[in-house]
């Protein structure tokens, strides 16, 4: 089959960079069906734009420059705050119902932490990230010009003889190859949560889209900057329901086993610090062995009006956040590296885009201010259809790469034990807190794994987290969301830490 371009990701930055790509025929491949297990269905707390009376773009950068720990690329941040506003437009004018309050419909306007004004849009109390994919599917199965090929897995970009793209090797449902011919190629695979044994992230956020951009020979940055959550409920099932961060924007506290306050003498905004110090302390008091709970108690009736998707979380724990206090842990929760993309979401090899989680904008630096991510996911698609659409007549024509390649690996469905143990080491040597003896055992037990000849799926889950632990070993400092308790000061010199898999030169293709 041949496409003009074909888009990896049933998200919300893959669903929308195919929409924006009219009238181009265009692939979008999914793993599963649109929107299923994907972050952008879970996101809670909302999207974050200035478009209230008291806000300006310049505020908006201000806070992200704040947050991003000296790494922000504060002329990229400008640009995507100063493009925010059109953009909300434009997903809503796709029929994106957001919250509006008062006599004049304004958009009901949230606050998060680090963000110095009211500028977090929601959608339905904190199930925004339901409500936009809910519109996006719906506009993706309206538009005759895409294709979507759903429960397909994107294995490999396929190049040409100059090292452009050429079109992308994938595995359908029913287990059978397919190359897919196309000049384009947008990846929008999302982030790697999954591969942390405490997560928010769906089971699909395993880094797929950064493996298969690395054998493609694509530049990555930033790999070492996860952020975790600090309020993931503390609950036996696997990904963790979240509870959004607008609940402490609405006066929620962190209180130990004994109710007091845990951020007190930390930081002076409590509660409302910069989630990598928040993170930092649920995971220091849990680690000396205390317990840490959210004590949402003083919102009350608020709970099932504004946060029905945490309130039906806790019911389903027996939990009452009315009366109850909520048993928190810090999750894997988002990843501001990846793949190293310019301001029209273009990476180093020609003819691949990345866009939303997967890609590194230079947007969140060393710790992303959150609802700043769904931004990105609805700012950049435009960037890239109209990049591709300048691109494409510059290079030949797709053509017809014939059906399955005689070199495929064979399939194999993923090995659970080496899951587990993939899992665990990155949330021990590559978690909230890391040393060079921990990173190192995890970096040399991804080796061992991709050693093991694994499944397709476990091989980019193995060859992600190599290259996230090997950065995180090289970045000799403290910053933002990365903790080096071995190197704990911050190095005078902010600078991009920048990966290719020649870094990883023994780990099995
Ligand atoms: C619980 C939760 C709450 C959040 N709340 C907020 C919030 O309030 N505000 C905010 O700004 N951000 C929030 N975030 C982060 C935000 O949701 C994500 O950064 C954003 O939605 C990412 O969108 P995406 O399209 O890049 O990735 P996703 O929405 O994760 O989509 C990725 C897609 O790629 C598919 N895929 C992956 N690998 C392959 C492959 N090899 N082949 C084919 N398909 C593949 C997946 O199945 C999925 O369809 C939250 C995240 C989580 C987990």
């Amino acid at each position: 089959m041949t496409y003009d371009a074909v888009v990896v990701g049933g998200g919300l930055a893959g669903m929308l960079t195919a929409f924006e790509l009219r009238p181009l025929k265009v692939a979008l491949v999914s793993y599963r069906s649109l929107g299923e297990l994907t972050s952008s269905a879970w996101a809670q707390g909302g999207i974050a734009a200035a478009v209230g009376d008291d806000d300006s773009p310049s505020l908006h950068t201000a806070d992200t420059v704040e947050a991003g720990a000296g790494l922000v690329e504060r002329r990229v941040a400008a640009r995507l705050t100063a493009d925010a506003p059109n953009a909300i437009e434009r997903i809503a004018s796709l029929g994106v119902r957001f919250d509006r309050e008062g006599e004049d419909s304004h958009y009901a306007l949230g606050r998060e932490a680090a963000h110095s004004r009211r500028r977090i849009l929601r959608a339905g109390g904190d199930a925004t990230g339901a409500e936009l994919v809910r519109a996006l599917v719906e506009a993706v199965h309206g538009a005759a010009w895409i294709e979507p090929l759903e429960g397909a897995r994107a294995l490999d970009a396929l190049l040409d003889a100059e090292g452009r793209i050429a079109g992308v090797l994938v595995r359908r449902a029913d287990g059978s190859l397919e190359r897919l011919s196309t000049r384009a190629l947008v990846l929008a695979t999302g982030g790697i949560g999954g591969l942390y044994e405490f997560t928010t992230n769906p089971r699909a956020s395993v880094g797929a889209g950064i493996a298969i951009a690395a054998r493609a020979g694509a530049k990555l940055e930033d790999l070492e900057f996860v952020q975790f959550h600090p309020t993931a409920l503390d609950v036996p099932i696997d990904p963790l329901p979240l509870l959004t961060e607008a609940l402490r924007g609405e006066g929620a506290r962190l209180v130990d086993e004994r109710g007091a306050r845990i951020m007190e003498g930390v930081h002076p905004a409590l509660e409302l610090a910069p989630r990598d110090v928040v993170a930092r302390r649920v995971f220091a008091v849990r680690a000396a062995g205390g317990r840490v709970f959210l004590d949402a108690r003083a919102l009350r009736d608020e709970l099932p009006e504004h946060f029905p998707t945490v309130f039906a979380a806790c019911a389903l724990h027996g939990l009452d956040p009315r009366v109850d206090l909520i048993p928190v842990v810090a999750a894997a929760h988002y990843h501001m590296g990846g793949i190293a993309i310019d301001l029209d979401g273009k990476t180093t090899v020609p003819g691949l885009y990345a866009c939303g989680e997967v890609a590194a904008t230079g947007v969140h630096g060393a710790n992303r201010l959150a609802s700043n991510s769904l931004l990105e996911s609805v700012v950049y698609p435009e960037r890239i259809a109209s990049d591709v659409r300048a691109y494409l007549p510059g290079v030949p024509p797709p053509v017809d790469l014939g059906a399955e390649p005689a070199d495929a690996r064979p399939y194999a469905p993923a090995y659970p034990a080496e899951w587990k143990a993939l899992r665990r080491e990155m949330y021990a040597g590559v978690g909230v807190e890391r040393d060079e003896a921990r990173l190192t055992h995890a970096l040399d037990t991804f080796r061992a794994i991709a050693e093991t000849n694994p499944s397709e799926e476990l091989r980019d889950a193995a060859t992600t987290a190599a290259l996230v632990a090997n950065a995180a070993l090289r970045r000799r400092e403290t910053r933002g969301s990365h903790l080096r308790v071995d190197f704990p000061e911050t190095a005078g010199t902010p600078g991009h830490s920048f990966s290719t898999l020649d870094d990883l030169v023994d780990l099995p293709a």
